[in-house]
């Protein structure tokens, strides 16, 4: 089947997590699209920093784990939100078993709020809290191990949420069924593409990362293990088709 769309990651996959895209990398973009390959973004993130993030570059954004979606207008040189939800947080609930959790599995000690609600219905568990230092948030877990050790845990406590390791000492949660798979499958419905014409490329695939859904769902997934290496492994992959 001939591939007709190419799904992207942002950060990690693109770019780093909160800095702009390099040229390089938006040059493998265009090419893309001068080969007549629809590029969409679907990253963990709201549109408007993707975008940001993006450049402003005119491409369609999948935001929110799909809970938002906006399509890039050449008119107006901006995007247009076609989707912005926001779902339904039992927030007493929600910070009842996170305070439950920390006793459990150890993160009683944090610095401002125990627990974040975003206005999509999205939750961060922040383990060192709100308004922990930076330096100690980039020290706290760079291999992941801290939080992969305790994932099925916190899991376990929100059925109602696809849970991740998120950024560098959290963990994000989207409400059910919103992740990325379901993004992308909603994608494919709404602009009339076979899952097999949609080709995902993402870093973040182990346990409990963002893109984990999509490795293990029927889309083709490219890893894309360091953003710089991008457009080799582009092309790698075009070659292969
Ligand atoms: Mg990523």
């Amino acid at each position: 089947m001939e591939k007709k769309v190419f799904a992207f990651d942002l950060d990690g996959t693109l770019t780093e997590h909160r800095t702009w895209i390099t040229d390089e990398n938006l040059a493998v973009l265009d090419d893309l699209a001068g080969r007549g390959i629809r590029v969409v973004i679907a990253g963990a993130g709201q549109t408007r920093r993707i975008f940001t993030q993006m450049r402003e570059h005119p491409v369609d954004i999948i935001g929110n784990y799909g809970l938002q979606y906006a399509e890039y207008r050449d008119e107006r040189g901006d995007l247009e939100i076609l989707r912005d939800l926001t779902l339904p947080c039992d927030r007493e609930s929600v910070a009842e078993r996170i305070e439950r959790l920390r006793g459990v599995i150890g993160f009683t000690d944090y610095v401002g709020g125990s627990v974040e609600f975003h206005p999509s219905g999205c939750v961060t568990f922040p383990l060192l809290g709100t308004k922990a230092d930076i330096a100690d948030k980039l020290l706290f877990d760079p291999t992941r191990e801290k939080r992969r050790a305790v994932f099925s845990e916190v899991a376990a406590a929100f059925p109602e949420y696809t849970v991740f390791v998120g950024g560098s000492s959290s963990f994000d949660m989207a409400p059910k069924p919103y992740n990325k798979a379901y993004a992308l499958d909603l994608f494919c419905r709404e602009e009339g593409y076979e899952h097999a014409e949609l080709t995902y490329f993402g870093d973040d695939y182990g346990t409990g990362g963002n893109d984990e859904c999509v490795y293990l769902s029927d889309f083709d997934f490219v890893p894309v293990d360091r953003y710089i290496r991008l457009p080799e492994i582009v092309s790698a992959y075009l070659a292969s088709l």
